[in-house]
């Protein structure tokens, strides 16, 4: 899959003003439920209404979706309002009923496309519908299935195409109900610029206090929409109560937010920048320089450790190092995450400068 302009269409077509909103609950569970929502947002940003109808549950016994009925309220919702329906599709039956119920905007779950089985079968139901396909992240790191399930949908011709940024799962307990892992996305950026972006602030935080500031910081890097679960009971919603917001609500955090520019094509921008960035292209050869100096002084202690017969890993020196960069780095305004990443894969490099020695 190249770049494909066409992929990013869509977005300019249905899109008129930036960044593109989709709202509703995470759920449909009733008529009156589906049709209230809609109304509340007809009125907004919100050029798309969303709402699961077959729910994917971690657990049985969760609530899994009201199923084919709700795509009727749907189509009445759509009608009434004249906002642009989604839902998510998880089965060739799903997508056979969605297109059948004229639903605008589909999307792949987190499940779904970590199953490349399940994704092709979708590929292949959806085959040339000109519906837009959204691919929300697999619930694992891994940039390489996220865009494979784009490509397969891409390859069925497909070509109002787009992703979504949930969040992946981690056994650990973080602020996060799935971590953002934002430098998977700003790769995605880099290698398909026309793919648009949408984040899902609602399935990260699990937690509606912290939807605004997450979406802003997708605003800030670059990111073309947002996916927001939004009920007018949030409390008392189906499935995932913590997360959703009011309709009110959810106007008030568009408003709050800042819109970024792409780029600025003054003189007074380029002049600083420029200037900016010819510092840190000097900053960023100082770097390589002096990584280059100490893996030659690895080099040479990996000389010294092989004539004397001394194993490469000293776990103590190592933790000894560690703990002090950590110390120093909190100094000048790093994060200890970022010190502790950054020693680690020096650490790995000179490991692996020296079993070259060792092995030469
Ligand atoms: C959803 O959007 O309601 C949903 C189930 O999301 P995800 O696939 O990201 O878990
Ligand atoms: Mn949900």
């Amino acid at each position: 899959m190249e770049n494909k302009k066409e992929m990013r269409k869509w977005l300019e077509d249905f899109n008129l003003n930036h960044p593109l909103v989709i709202a509703g609950p995470c759920s449909a569970e009733t008529e009156d439920q589906v049709l209230k929502i809609a109304h509340e947002l007809k009125d907004s940003k919100v050029s798309v209404f969303r709402a699961g109808i077959w729910k994917p549950r971690t657990r049985p016994g969760g609530f899994e979706g009201v199923g084919e009925i709700g795509l009727k309220w749907l189509q009445k919702a759509k009608k009434e309002t004249g906002l642009l329906m989604g839902t998510e599709v998880a089965t060739a039956a799903h997508c056979k009923l969605a297109l059948e119920h004229d639903i605008d905007v589909l999307w792949v779950g987190a499940r779904t496309t970590a199953n490349p089985f399940a994704v092709q079968e979708i590929a292949d139901t959806l085959k040339g519908t000109d519906k837009i396909v959204l691919v929300k992240n697999p619930v694992n790191p891994d940039l390489a299935l996220w865009l494979g399930g784009v490509e397969r949908l891409y390859m069925a011709g497909i070509e109002k195409l787009g992703v979504i940024h949930r969040g992946f799962s981690t056994y650990e307990k973080t602020k996060y109900r799935n971590i953002p892992e934002w430098q998977i996305a700003i790769e995605l950026q880099n290698k398909f610029p026309d793919l648009p972006l949408i984040i899902d602030p609602s399935h990260i935080t699990g937690d509606r206090k912290m939807i605004f500031e997450v979406t802003q910081e997708a605003l800030d890097l670059n990111y073309d929409g947002m996916i927001i679960e939004t009920h007018y009971d949030p409390d008392n919603a189906w499935s995932d109560a913590a997360q959703q917001v009011t309709p009110d609500a959810l106007k008030k955090i568009i408003k709050d937010l800042t819109i970024r520019k792409t780029d600025d094509t003054t003189d007074e921008y380029s002049s600083k920048m420029t200037k900016l960035r010819a510092n840190i292209d000097v900053l960023d050869a100082n770097l390589l320089e002096l990584l280059g100096k100490r893996m030659k002084v690895a080099d040479e202690i990996g000389q010294v450790k092989k004539d004397a017969n001394v194993a490469i890993l000293q776990n103590n020196r190592w933790n000894e190092i560690l703990g002090k960069m950590i110390l120093e780095g909190e100094k000048k305004g790093l994060t200890e995450e970022f010190v502790l990443r950054m020693f680690k894969a020096i650490h790995q490099e000179s490991i692996g400068h020296q079993e070259k020695i060792f092995n030469a």
